[in-house]
């Protein structure tokens, strides 16, 4: 079949990817967590990995680098998806992408600064309501940011909340509901035909599998 580099998001996404490609029987054929090799062979002779973050994962996969690519919703929205199909929901690291306040802060009476790093997430979501807002960029900690009086909302990926509560804040409103998904090269998916639906095919039906055992 034909060569195939499907694209993983590395980290805590990576931790659910692998033993759902292992149930559709794609394994790499040594331990990723354990390597700092970035490409890997896998039990599909013509398939291997790139191991890589999250936010590059749909630059790869748009511009054809890897054919296929595992990424969180999250980076799809933020990133957008021109040049990518989008054929299944992995239903993994599922996650919420929120509005997160300080508790017992009252917001400002004009326009309100949102730090983020989602930043076109949050122009398209304040703008849909109508709210004038401030957006500030930032890579990491997003919940120092109200603390620091930096910001007074953030926008940021909530799973239990505990992040926030340490800090004070809590979960206000839900902009999108999140969980990894597959996302193809579109011309990939002519290209190699045969191959980007073998895979495709598989994870289906183990995701499927998944679902019918609860
Ligand atoms: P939590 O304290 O459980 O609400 O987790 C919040 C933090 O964990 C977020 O700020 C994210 O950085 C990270 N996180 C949790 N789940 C995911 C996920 N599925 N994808 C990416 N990041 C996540």
């Amino acid at each position: 079949m034909e060569k195939l580099t499907i694209a993983l998001t590395k980290g805590r996404i990576l931790k659910d990817t692998l033993p759902l490609f292992a149930e559709a029987g794609i394994e790499p054929l040594e331990n990723i967590a354990e390597s700092r090799k970035l490409i890997f062979d896998t039990t599909l002779p013509h398939v291997q990995f790139v191991v890589i973050r999250g936010t590059d994962v749909p630059t790869y996969v748009q511009l054809g680098a890897a054919d296929m690519g595992v990424a969180g919703k999250d980076m799809l929205l933020e990133h957008g998806a021109a040049g990518m199909y989008e054929p299944l929901d992995l239903g993994i690291a599922r996650c919420k992408l929120m509005t997160a306040v300080m508790v017992d802060r009252e917001l400002p009476a004009g326009r309100i600064k949102v730090a983020t790093k989602f930043v076109n997430v949050a122009r398209r979501y304040f703008a849909a309501q109508g709210t004038q807002v401030e957006l500030i960029k930032l890579y990491g900690a997003m919940e120092l940011a109200p603390m620091m009086n930096l910001a007074d909302v953030i926008v940021d990926i909530v799973d239990t909340g505990n992040t926030l509560r340490a800090n004070g804040m809590e979960p206000a409103e839900t902009i999108a509901d999140i969980s990894s998904r597959l996302v193809v090269n579109t011309s990939s998916l002519k290209r190699k035909h045969e191959a980007v639906t073998d895979v495709t095919e598989r994870l289906r039906k183990a995701v499927a599998v998944r679902a019918a055992n609860g």
